[in-house]
């Protein structure tokens, strides 16, 4: 059962709820399993699968020391009433594909409690936590403990787990996230979090520098003992957590049954997806998904301005020494894609060495290079495009006037990609994953529609309203008149001791 190590060294071994408490390898590493490329899902049986069957399954592949029972319970608290469609993440087939004829979907990933694709898997990671912890209390010489989860976010994160973490039984969480570069309606939805365990505060920086922070965090033995002292450890809730990670490989089996039962593919066709990416783990989701049996052709990654992996992807350099743009995608303004490790690891045929190598480069230089063999490997399945601030807004206009169908300024950047990417010839249709409603995101969107946009972000919501036809969703709309709780903000320096205070 001890299926998981590090992406750097393979000498220790750890089973998945040790690597769910954990979140990070303490040699840095991400965790990673050498059977996932031996594990399959029947593609034949998807169409007569609901979402919660198909999580069952794939969880308890990924997840094995977990009992199906403890699956069957997450699976089902995690998304019984909390998604607003019957489907949990629907596919809506556009009229007008972005390019071409290749019948094109749109994967909803936002109609959870803080409309954004975070939530699918932070309404299951504190149930995965919960069990996690529960197996080491049985123990009688093991003290319960109590785990403080502790995220930088670059917008969406943070409020998704808050959501999904507030007033859980035995746990904290504090939320850090960049000053000035997520927009009003995230800020306000972090600031404004009710619960007796949560903790929210600005850092002076930008995402990555919240991020790294973070990672020192996590790598700090006399922080870590002072916290173990009063009862606490520190866990992860950015994507970097397996328990993250696979519950976002379900929707990419979910989107194939549905577009089975819909007729537009067969089963055994090949489709292509189309992963608006930031910190690489939504797109390497669909990687395991492959890995696991899916037929994809491709995985087309698309980065909005801050295109460090669309270069990576196109020259094997990658190189974070370079100006960070804020953008109208502050999910995706991100230098250092940290999921990128996993995939490294597993396209380089498992070399933890060579792994090792390229992050200690990255830590040290900010740059690293893979070789061109390796590049070619990565390339077969990775496709990439990106798209600047103009293309973003014309990708809304577009979306909107050809099909009459409302994209937020993420899903935008893919719907760019699609345009600019001709579609796999192999592949019977295409598939673009929508990552936050267009309501998180409203001054933006209206401005793409060519509308002056009013002062007020509600005001914006409300315009929105008016000119599509469409309506805010209630979580959102609610923000007006909400308390704000969180004014703090600290410098990157100052991090630590907030995360020690919080756990006081
Ligand atoms: C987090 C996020 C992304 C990027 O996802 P990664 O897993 O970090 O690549 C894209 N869009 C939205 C709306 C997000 O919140």
């Amino acid at each position: 059962m001890n299926l998981y190590h590090s992406t750097r060294s393979a000498k220790m071994a750890y089973t998945s709820k040790e690597a769910i408490r954990t979140g990070i390898a303490p040699d840095g590493g991400l965790f990673v399993s050498d059977e996932l490329d031996e594990c399959t899902i029947d593609i034949a049986a998807l169409s007569d699968m609901t979402y919660t069957e198909i999580a069952c399954r794939v969880l308890q592949t990924l997840l094995p020391d977990y009992t199906p029972d403890e699956i069957a319970a997450c699976v089902n608290e995690a998304y019984t009433n909390t998604f607003a469609s019957s489907e949990v993440t629907p596919v809506h087939m556009l009229d007008t594909p972005p390019a071409g004829t290749t019948s094109t979907g749109v994967l909803e990933l936002y109609w959870g409690p803080t409309s954004a694709f975070k939530d699918v898997a932070l309404q299951m990671l504190p149930r995965l936590i919960a069990r996690a912890q529960a197996s080491t209390d049985d123990a009688a010489d093991v003290q319960p403990e109590r785990i403080m989860i502790v995220t930088a976010t670059s917008g969406d994160t943070g409020k998704a787990a808050l959501a999904g973490f507030a007033n859980a039984a035995g746990t904290g969480i504090t939320v850090f996230y960049p000053e000035g570069k997520v927009s009003p309606v995230q800020e306000l939805q972090m600031s404004t979090q009710e619960g007796s365990n949560v903790s929210v505060c600005a850092v002076r920086g930008n995402f990555d520098d919240a991020q790294s922070a973070v990672k020192r965090i996590f790598a700090d033995r006399e922080l870590a003992a002072r916290l173990k002292e009063a009862g606490w450890v520190l866990s992860s809730a950015n994507s970097i957590n397996v328990g993250r990670l696979v519950p976002q490989v379900v929707y990419y089996f979910a989107s194939y049954a549905q577009l089975l039962r819909a007729g537009v593919i067969t089963s055994g066709d090949a489709v292509e997806f189309c992963v608006p990416t930031g910190n690489f783990g939504d797109v390497l989701a669909g990687y395991y998904a492959k890995l696991l049996g899916l037929p994809i052709t491709k995985l087309l990654v698309a980065s909005d301005k801050n295109n460090v992996l669309y270069d990576f992807l196109t020259t094997g350099v990658y190189d974070r020494n370079r100006p960070f743009f804020t953008t109208t995608s502050p999910s995706m303004d991100i230098l250092i894609s940290s999921n990128l490790e996993r995939m490294l690891y597993y396209l380089s045929g498992k070399d933890c060495e060579l792994i090792s190598k390229l992050m200690n480069d990255l830590a040290t230089t900010g740059k690293f290079t893979v070789s061109s063999e390796l590049l070619m490997k990565i390339q077969e399945v990775f496709g990439c495009g990106w798209a600047d601030e103009n293309e973003v807004a014309d990708a809304i206009r577009t979306s909107w006037e050809a099909n009459g169908y409302l994209i937020d300024p993420h899903t935008a950047c893919g719907y760019h990609v699609m345009q600019q990417v001709p579609a796999d010839p192999h592949a019977a249709a295409r598939v673009l994953l929508s990552t936050a409603s267009p309501y998180k995101f409203p001054r933006a969107v209206l401005e793409a529609l060519g509308v002056d946009a009013p002062v007020d972000d509600f005001a914006c919501m409300d315009a929105l309203e008016t000119l599509t036809n469409t309506t805010a969703p209630q979580q959102l709309a609610e923000l007006k008149t909400k308390q704000v709780r969180f004014t703090d903000v600290v410098d990157v320096a100052g991090m630590g001791a907030y995360v020690e205070h919080a756990c006081k």
